[in-house]
């Protein structure tokens, strides 16, 4: 009996290593193809130059959202391009240095790919600041490859900088690194910076909570590492932000994605997010006292109004829609820890709950 466990437990741990190999294969294979189609448009482009003629890429545009009237049609689309425009390089103008940005950024992503090394948008600008001159440089004209060539970032190996934080019962590898949070469950650990690291989730949750901090919109690990978790855990997620037109910037981030990077929106964005709160009616609904009420600014009320008119609050969040334009009416806004005046475990152990149990969400 306890041979044939041991046995089962071998072959077990054979299957997983025989993911692993699978897994790294994969990984392997994409890299070589993306190296190969990147080797090609850099010849093409050096032939074109050498034989005297000008070549030019054509790219995509990508929009997730826009300002077109209520139950007005717009062309927004999380797969389909909205456009086309054509970068050439002999011509004169911003075109022909951002094909050169372009060419630059991709003779390093080449090395990175060649070597298996990740390195940041930010060593990437430092290697040719005098050419690159500013950070955001760098970053369209990651943006631009990646559209180029049908990827996302991290097949780039550039990788970001995350700023995220996970807690709760839930444990994971991380490469050999184990975060094993359920351990500790007071503690805060930093999100991946990549989910291909990431073996061996295990969770007793029964919800994932998002919750906005002071750093402000998420950043692409922890909007990745979230989409990750919901689909590999099929646990619902509620997300948390103040009561104002910043939080629910934060909260349509996480459902729709962000226009910079409408083109990874539909890899990076968590359609099914719930909002639990807090709202402006909540206010009233948990008596809050009036010290905690702070008037929208007109930056604010600017901000409301641009969202407002997204196109995709109309087609997908009526709800949500409603929530903000009484936030705007309303003309007030307050911030999650203002529910800490009820009492400091009021948050944790009735707001929360009591929403969920009571399905008090949009
Ligand atoms: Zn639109």
């Amino acid at each position: 009996m306890a041979g044939r466990e041991k046995r089962k437990r071998v072959a077990a741990a054979l299957d997983d290593d025989d993911d692993e190999h699978r897994r790294l294969r994969r990984k392997q294979e994409e890299a070589e193809n993306l190296l190969r189609r990147i080797r090609g448009l850099v010849r093409w482009v050096a032939g074109e130059v050498a034989a005297g003629r000008s070549p030019s890429v054509a790219l995509h545009r990508y929009q997730n959202y826009c300002a077109a009237p209520a139950g007005s049609p717009c062309a927004c689309s999380y797969d389909v391009p909205v456009g086309t425009y054509v970068l050439s390089l002999l011509h004169r103008d911003s075109h022909a240095s951002r094909l050169n940005v372009l060419l630059r950024v991709l003779l390093v992503v080449q090395q990175l790919l060649q070597q298996n090394k990740h390195c940041s948008k930010r060593d990437i600008y430092y290697m040719y600041p005098s050419i690159f001159q500013e950070q955001a440089v760098v970053d369209r004209a990651i943006n631009d490859i990646c559209i180029l060539f049908q990827c996302s970032r991290h097949n780039l190996n550039v990788v970001p900088v995350a700023n995220g934080l996970v807690m709760g019962w839930i444990r994971f590898l991380e490469g050999e690194k184990k975060v094993y949070c359920i351990m500790n469950v007071n503690a805060a650990f930093t999100i991946p910076v990549s989910i291909e690291a990431i073996k061996d989730v295990v969770s007793v949750a029964d919800y994932i909570l998002v919750v906005e901090k002071e750093t402000g919109y998420p950043d692409i690990p922890t909007r990745r590492f979230l989409r990750y978790l919901v689909e590999q855990l099929h646990l619902p997620a509620y997300c948390l932000v103040d009561a104002d037109p910043y939080g629910f910037d934060i909260l349509a981030t996480y459902k729709f994605g962000s226009l910079q990077l409408a083109y990874d929106a539909n890899f990076l964005r968590v359609p099914g997010i719930r909002w639990l709160g807090v709202f402006t009616s909540d206010f009233e609904d948990y008596c809050l006292p009036d010290c905690c009420l702070l008037d929208l600014s007109s930056e604010d009320r600017r901000k409301a109004e641009g969202i407002l008119s997204r196109c995709y609050l109309n087609s997908e969040a009526p709800q949500w829609r409603l929530e903000l334009a009484a936030m705007l009416q309303k003309g007030v806004k307050f911030e999650i820890e203002a529910l800490s005046a009820r009492s400091i475990s009021f948050l944790s152990e009735e707001y929360i709950p009591q929403k969920i149990k009571q399905g008090r969400y949009i």
